[in-house]
This record gives C-alpha cells, sequence and structure tokens, in this order.
C-alpha cells in the first residue's frame, strides 16, 4: 500500500488549482534522511535536535559532534529549507543535565526556551555549531525556538542566534495558546512561525500529551485548536510571514487539506505520511479547503469537525 501511494504521488505539494504548499519532513537525525528523500520531502520542517544529546546524560555533546550531525541533515536537502529547532529539553523530553528534577509540573516548568536562557552556554554551543554547519552550503538554515510563550521570549532566541553570528532565518514555534493568540506580536521579533500542535493542544485543553485516557482532549481536530491555528496563520499572512504546522495534525491527509483551508503556509510530517497529504491535497482546490475549514471551525467537538470537513470535500 506504501509502495503505490508513493508510485501515484510524486513533485510538490499543491493543490488542484495550484496553490502551493511544500510538504517538509519531520527528522529526528541523519537516520531519518533516506525516508524523507524517498518521500520526496521538499524540505526539513522539523530537525528535533534532541537525539544528539540522549547519548550522555551528563553533558552537552561536543561543537564538533553537533556541526557533523547538523551538516548530514543539511548536505540532504541542498537549496531546499531545512528547519532546525534548538534543543527542546523538559517534560516529555528530560535530560538529566538540564531539566529540574523538583518540579511538581514539569510540564508547566523549565522546558523548551525556558531551559536554554537558563543555560545560555547550552543555546550558544548549538547555534555555533549550526553556523558551522552551513557554512559554503547552498541551503535555506530556519532555526526555530520551542516552548516561545510571548514576545520577550522570542526576541532572546534572535537576540542569541544574532550574538552566535548566525545567518539564517529566526523563528518561533507556536506550542502555547498565548503565542497563538499574540502572534502579530511575536512576529515583530522573528521572521517565522511553526505550530507545533502536539504541545498546543496539550496546552489548550490542559490535558497532558502523555497520559492516553486524555486522548479525545489531545484530538487536533478539535475546534478550539484549530481557531488557534487560524489565528496564527491570519497573523503571519498579515505581515508576509509564514506560518507552518509541524505536529502530528500535518500527517492527517483530511486535516492537512483543512490546515491548508485556515490558511498555513507549509506542512510538516514524518515521511511515511507525505505522499497520502500530497494526493490528498492534490485533489480539491483552495477554495474547496477554505470551505472545509470553515465548516470543521463551526463544529462543537472533533468527531463532528472531522465529519463536516469530510462532508464538504466528498460532497463537492
Ligand atoms: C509539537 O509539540 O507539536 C512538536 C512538533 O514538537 P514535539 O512533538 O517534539 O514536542
Ligand atoms: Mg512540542
Amino acid at each position: 500500500e506504501r509502495r503505490a501511494a508513493l508510485a501515484a504521488s510524486s513533485g510538490p505539494g499543491v493543490t488542484s488549482d495550484g496553490h502551493r504548499m511544500p510538504l517538509l519532513a519531520n527528522v529526528g537525525g541523519p537516520a531519518d534522511l533516506p525516508a524523507a528523500l524517498e518521500a520526496g520531502a521538499e524540505g526539513v520542517g522539523l530537525f528535533r535536535t534532541e537525539f544528539l544529546f540522549l547519548d550522555d546524560s551528563a553533558k552537552a555533546p561536543s561543537e564538533e559532534k553537533q556541526v557533523e550531525a547538523y551538516r548530514k541533515v543539511l548536505e540532504a536537502f541542498p537549496e531546499s529549507r531545512v528547519v532546525v529547532r534548538v534543543l527542546d529539553a523538559g517534560a516529555d523530553k528530560p535530560l538529566d543535565f538540564l531539566t529540574p528534577t523538583d518540579e511538581p509540573n514539569p510540564a508547566l516548568g523549565v522546558r523548551g526556551l525556558r531551559t536554554l536562557l537558563d543555560h545560555p552556554d547550552v543555546l550558544a554551543g548549538q547555534l555555533r555549531a549550526l553556523a558551522t554547519a552551513a557554512q559554503g552550503l547552498p541551503v535555506h538554515l530556519e532555526v526555530m525556538a520551542p516552548m516561545v510563550a510571548d514576545r520577550q521570549d522570542a526576541k532572546a532566541f534572535a537576540d542569541a542566534c544574532r550574538e552566535a553570528g548566525l545567518v539564517a532565518k529566526f523563528g518561533a514555534m507556536v506550542e502555547i495558546p498565548s503565542a497563538a493568540l499574540r502572534a502579530r506580536s511575536i512576529l515583530q521579533e522573528v521572521e517565522f512561525l511553526s505550530l507545533g500542535t502536539n504541545d498546543l493542544a496539550q496546552y489548550t485543553f490542559a490535558a497532558d500529551r502523555q497520559v492516553g485516557a486524555l486522548a479525545r482532549l489531545q484530538d487536533p481536530w478539535q475546534p478550539a485548536l484549530l481557531d488557534l491555528v487560524a489565528a496564527a496563520a491570519e497573523a503571519a499572512q498579515s505581515v508576509g510571514k509564514s506560518c507552518g504546522v509541524c505536529g502530528e495534525a500535518a500527517a492527517d491527509p483530511l486535516l492537512a487539506c483543512v490546515l491548508t483551508g485556515l490558511g498555513v503556509t507549509s506542512l510538516s510530517m514524518g515521511a511515511a505520511s507525505i505522499p497520502y497529504v500530497r494526493t490528498a491535497l492534490a485533489k480539491y482546490t483552495l477554495a474547496q479547503c477554505r470551505r472545509a475549514a470553515a465548516a470543521a471551525r463551526a463544529a462543537d467537538n472533533a468527531a463532528d469537525a472531522r465529519a463536516a470537513a469530510h462532508q464538504v470535500l466528498s460532497g463537492e
């Protein structure tokens, strides 16, 4: 079935009426590159750099080791976008030498960018390694911070990037409702947004992403989540900047059409999902995607939102 999907689908992401929607891959390290290339990913939309830090829980990997890994990923996608997320430690991704152990609620504690701002040496080392890795390559490097809450966070990250001498676009992940609600203010400091819908759902519904019993609330079809996606996408559009999605939501072909209709500008997902999303997008016009998005947002729950979008897209 996977082979058939791959065979039936190739080329860039585009709706039936020619609206471009770049389809990018989420990767965890060089080992994920062959699958991303095979699926025809148009770049990397989320490079989770945590993997490098898992070998030694006592300290950060050397800058040399980081440069080697980053360069492999950048070299695999010459002249393409590669969006690297700086270390997202804490909560569901704890690291011994960085993550506080005495927090009552780690998901609401020092994690993501908060950890890096408490350990500026780790952030600076990672940014320097990225600058070195990108040297001489024709890649479009973009670097983003996880768990940005507000403009002050975005500015602190952009300042750190500039201080490290990084020549790249700097961006903020939208994973906290405050960031979606005030996306315009965050965009005063950074050049792009990327919606991390896994954490955005967790924080919107106060539903721990690691608690399976709360799956209903983690469902990315929840209309409240779609409202926040729309808010961020509209803010980015109003200032001519990009706003992608890199959470699991982008991997659901029907939801990918709805996200397109909400105004996001790229979709990043595990490589295995790219052919299915490409095939789904190619069936509908942008106007149909917009109608499906409006129908989903008008629903009262995730199941009804999905059914409403399906009805719009299958009935037309
Ligand atoms: C997300 O939160 O949606 C995301 C893409 O990041 P991660 O799943 O690595 O937290
Ligand atoms: Mg996240």
